[in-house]
């Protein structure tokens, strides 16, 4: 899914408590790509690096330096998420949700993604199986989350406004 997306489910779903956790909810929905692509778009912002090359509007994988692909390994895999997750439940004695956004992005990214481009390797270190799923690209995945965004959100403002006139 677009990393946009992912924050905002990420939020929605994690982040309704408070607006900090609201604000940490969406950070870590977008941490997998951020911590993988991410550098690698800041580094061609700041010009340290030229590329990915794209051909037919897509980027070039065998220009996408190595790095990406290994960031993009741990951060995408639901081992690595339920390893630190178990870790910082066991540390704070109770769950953090707003980390659980994280665990949302991977679940989102399996159906998302086809074997074509970064399909999620979720089982890594273990498997590297990964299921070859539509595209987010394809106006049949974009506009119905596009649509349950929306949905999502409004649902949430209702239920605020009601509780708001509840008290
Ligand atoms: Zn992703």
């Amino acid at each position: 899914m677009d990393i946009v997306s992912h924050g905002l489910w990420g939020g929605v779903a994690f982040g309704r408590k408070s607006r900090k956790d609201y604000l940490l909810a969406f950070l870590f929905g977008i941490m997998p790509d951020m911590f993988s692509f991410g550098i690698l778009f800041t580094t061609n912002l700041l010009g340290i690096t030229v590329g990915p090359k794209y051909s037919n509007g897509r980027p070039d994988f065998a220009s996408i330096p190595e790095y990406v692909s290994q960031l993009y390994d741990v951060t995408h895999s639901l081992v690595v998420f339920a390893l630190v997750f178990a870790i910082v439940w066991y540390w704070r004695k109770k769950p953090f949700w707003p980390l659980a956004a994280w665990g949302l992005h991977i679940l989102v990214d399996i159906p998302t993604h086809s074997l074509e481009f970064f399909a999620t390797p979720f089982l890594w270190p273990f498997s590297n199986y990964r299921f070859d799923g539509i595209n987010w690209g394809n106006p049949w995945i974009f506009f119905p989350n596009v649509a349950l965004l929306v949905v999502a959100y409004s649902a949430w403002l209702i239920a605020r406004l009601k509780k708001r006139k509840g008290k």
